[in-house]
C-alpha cells in the first residue's frame, strides 16, 4: 500500500526511499516487534508527510500488538507498525494542502483521522468517539515507523518551546488525562486519586491536576514512583506494596469520607475493584486503563453514595491542543526514558513488564 516519494518535489528536504520501523512480526500473546527498512509513503492530495523525531510507547500499542482486545486486528488493515504520539516535522505536503509548509512541526494523535461530518464530531465532545474515525497505528502505519503521513486537517502543531520528546508523550497519554480530567468535572480544592500515579498517564495526570488546583493523591507501588510522584506535585503518595489497604488510606486521607475523584490510568483489576470504596458521595470514577478489569462493587455502592462511573478514551484535537499548552508554560513535562530506534524493542519489553516510570520515548535520530 505504500509507494515512493520519487515524484514529490524535494527542494527544501531530502525524502530518503526507505526508513526505519518498529513492525510487528507475529501478532498475538507471543508477540515480537523487529527494526525493519520499510518504504516511505507518498502524502494523498490532503495529507502531509511528517518526519517524526520521536515517539512515545504507550500500553495501547501492546494491546494492538497482543491482540487483546474485541476489536480489528492490525492485519485486517495490513498494518505493520504501531503508535500513535508522534512528533515532528513536515518534509512534503500533498496537493491540496494549504495551511502546511515544509518545516513546519506538527504531531500525531491515537486517532489519524474523523470523519468530521456526523454529530460525534460535531458536538465538541465526541469526536474520538466518531464510527469514521481512523485509529492510528492500528488502521495506518503507526508512528513507530520513522516517515508516515498524517491529514493535514487532522494534524496538531507543536508550540515552539515545546520539544518534540514532550510533545509525543502528549499527543496520547497528557492528552487522554487532560481529557478525563475535563470530563469529571472536578473543582480546585477537589481531592483527585490517582492510582498508577507514577505510569506513563497517571504522572502527567498529577500535573494538570496539581496545575489546575486539585489535591493528588497518587497510587503506585516502589521508591522510584514515590520519588516521581511527589516530585510532580502529589500532596499524598500511597505505596500499595506496603499498605495494609490502599482504600483505608484513602478515606484516611479525605476525612473519612473519600476523594471527589478516581482516575484508574491502570488497568489493573486491584484498583478498579477499589475504585468505588475510596469516592465521596456523588463522586466520580473516571475509567481511563484498559485491561480485563470490571469496575466491581456491589451496586449499594453506586446507589447509596450516588456514585458516577464515566470513560474516557482519548483527546481530541482541542484537548491535545490544551494540553500542549500546559507544557508550554512549563506546567506538564512528561518524564521519559529515551531509546534509540534500533532498541524500540527493549522499551516494549520494558513497559511489558510494568517496569517504566514515566514513559519511554523513542528518538528517531539517535
Ligand atoms: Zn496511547
Ligand atoms: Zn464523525
Amino acid at each position: 500500500m505504500s509507494t515512493t516519494v520519487a515524484n514529490i518535489d524535494t527542494k527544501q528536504s531530502k525524502i530518503p526511499k526507505t526508513c526505519k520501523a518498529g513492525c510487528v512480526v507475529n501478532a498475538g500473546p507471543d508477540f515480537k516487534i523487529a527494526v525493519e527498512d520499510v518504504p516511505v509513503p507518498e502524502p494523498g492530495p490532503n495529507e502531509i508527510l511528517l518526519r517524526l523525531n520521536a515517539t512515545g510507547v504507550c500500553y495501547s500499542d501492546l494491546h494492538y500488538m497482543l491482540e487483546d482486545l474485541p476489536m480489528p486486528r492490525m492485519s485486517d488493515f495490513q498494518c505493520r507498525s504501531p503508535g500513535h504520539e508522534g512528533a515532528g516535522v513536515v518534509v512534503a505536503v500533498g496537493s491540496n494542502v494549504t495551511n502546511w509548509k515544509i518545516g513546519d512541526r506538527g504531531g500525531v494523535k491515537p486517532m489519524w483521522d474523523i470523519c468530521m461530518n456526523c454529530e460525534l464530531c460535531w458536538d465538541g465532545k465526541h469526536e474520538t468517539y466518531c464510527a469514521g474515525a481512523v485509529a492510528c497505528g492500528l488502521m495506518v502505519a503507526g508512528t513507530y515507523q520513522q516517515y508516515i503521513t498524517s491529514p493535514a486537517r487532522y494534524t496538531t502543531r507543536i508550540p515552539d518551546n515545546v520539544d518534540d520528546f514532550t510533545a509525543g508523550p502528549i499527543m496520547c497519554s497528557g492528552s487522554t488525562i487532560y481529557s478525563s480530567i475535563i470530563a469529571s468535572e472536578l473543582k480546585p480544592g477537589d481531592w483527585a486519586v490517582f492510582p498508577g500515579g507514577g505510569g506513563g498517564v497517571g504522572h502527567m495526570g498529577v500535573q494538570l491536576a496539581k496545575a489546575m488546583g486539585m489535591r493528588v493523591i497518587a497510587i503506585d507501588g516502589g521508591a522510584e514512583k514515590r520519588a516521581l510522584c511527589e516530585k510532580l506535585g502529589a500532596e499524598e503518595f500511597i505505596d500499595y506494596t506496603t499498605v495494609e489497604s490502599v482504600e483505608a488510606e484513602v478515606l484516611r486521607i479525605t476525612s473519612g469520607i473519600g476523594a471527589h475523584g478516581i482516575f484508574v490510568t491502570t488497568g489493573s483489576p486491584a484498583a478498579y475493584k477499589i475504585a468505588p470504596m475510596m469516592v465521596r458521595t456523588g463522586g466520580r470514577v473516571m475509567c481511563v486503563g484498559l485491561r480485563s478489569a470490571t469496575v466491581g462493587a456491589d451496586p449499594a455502592w453506586f446507589i447509596l453514595k450516588n456514585l458516577h462511573v464515566i470513560g474516557t478514551m482519548v483527546g481530541s484535537m482541542k484537548d491535545t491542543d490544551k494540553a500542549l499548552d500546559f507544557a508550554a508554560r512549563g506546567l506538564l513535562k512528561p518524564t521519559y526514558e529515551k531509546f534509540s530506534i534500533n532498541h524500540l524493542p527493549e522499551a516494549v519489553q520494558k513497559l511489558r513488564d510494568g517496569k517504566v516510570a514515566g514513559r519511554c520515548v523513542v528518538d528517531f535520530n539517535a
